[in-house]
């Protein structure tokens, strides 16, 4: 079968008071509507790699991910989508919870491993499925060559130019992408990067691996809240007031983070007044389910 489906997603603008305040103009690329499951930067990232599976003549996708991964629910819709059978590896003793039922529901069979031999990724692989001809490595969240390809393509869909374009960074996969969309595309734009994970700044060196060609970005790491997937009150409040102004669902993994930087950053006058600023939308939405406890 054919690997793709529509994308373009579209682009809406944010109005607030703040932005109005600062003469600035936001906006978001709502990635989180490319597809009800494979939503975001994770169809955008698994694009080429199922591409080459099936050039490879592979039909079977083995990934791995942790309990609540975005990856391996958009994996386990997309295999079921383009006819592959799918194997999940999950870090970590049995457990079940929203993500986890919808992997299943798409037809992927899970696998639990303990933490310290899901370290080892490629010697799992090779122990269990060595022998099946069929089976087709994908790393973790989809990080690879051909995922930054299909990110790239972001920028090749935007309707204008933007002074600045904020997006959430866990590999930095994403990132890398896009920032190669903007010096293939030529475009006069600041890329802004958000690690959620505390000491982001090593988030510099996986994306830089990656760079076609150099090119100047800022990466903000003081927004992680205290390490990947933590919260505080603030940022809950923050997701809870974003959502019921906007009517836009953000989880509070990833995108919430980005959009916290944006608005605090607003707030501190960092950017020059009639500045036009792109947020993407990352998606990742079933994993909000995972989250309900915090919101307590
Ligand atoms: C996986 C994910 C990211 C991070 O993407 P990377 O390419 O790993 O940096 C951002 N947002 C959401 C919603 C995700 O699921």
């Amino acid at each position: 079968m054919d690997i793709k489906f529509e994308v373009n997603s579209p682009v809406h603008q944010i109005k607030n008071h703040l932005f109005d305040e600062k003469g600035l103009q936001v906006f978001i690329k709502r990635d989180d509507m490319i597809h009800p499951v494979i939503s975001g930067n994770k169809w955008r990232k698994l694009k080429y790699v199922l591409k080459k599976a099936q050039d490879e003549g592979k039909n079977h996708l083995v990934t791995f991910g942790g309990a609540y991964s975005n990856h391996l629910v958009a994996t386990a819709a997309a295999a079921a989508k383009f006819g592959f059978k799918a194997t999940g590896i999950v870090r970590g003793e049995e457990v079940d919870n929203d993500s986890l039922f919808l992997c299943r529901l798409h037809g992927m069979q899970l696998q639990f491993i303990d933490r310290e031999t899901y370290r080892d990724k490629n010697a799992i692989f090779h122990k269990y499925f060595a022998n099946d001809s069929d089976a087709f490595f994908i790393d973790e969240g989809g990080a690879s060559a051909e995922g930054v390809k299909g990110c790239a393509e972001l920028i090749d869909e935007l309707p204008e130019t933007y002074d600045h374009i904020f997006c959430a960074c866990g590999t930095g996969t994403t990132a890398a992408g896009i920032i190669n969309g903007i010096s293939q595309n030529k475009v006069q734009t600041q890329f802004n990067g958000i690690p959620v994970l505390k000491n982001g700044g090593f988030i510099k060196n996986e994306i830089d691996q990656y760079l076609a060609t150099p090119l100047t970005y800022h990466l903000h790491t003081q927004y992680h809240f205290g390490g990947y997937a933590k919260t505080t009150p603030e940022l809950i409040a923050f997701v809870k007031s974003f959502v019921a102004d906007t009517g836009i669902l953000i989880e509070p993994v990833y995108t919430a983070k980005m959009l916290y930087a944006l608005f605090d950053l607003a707030a501190k006058n960092r950017f020059k007044y009639g500045s036009r600023i792109l947020a993407i939308h990352t998606g990742g939405l079933w994993g909000l389910m995972g989250t309900k406890n915090k919101f307590l």
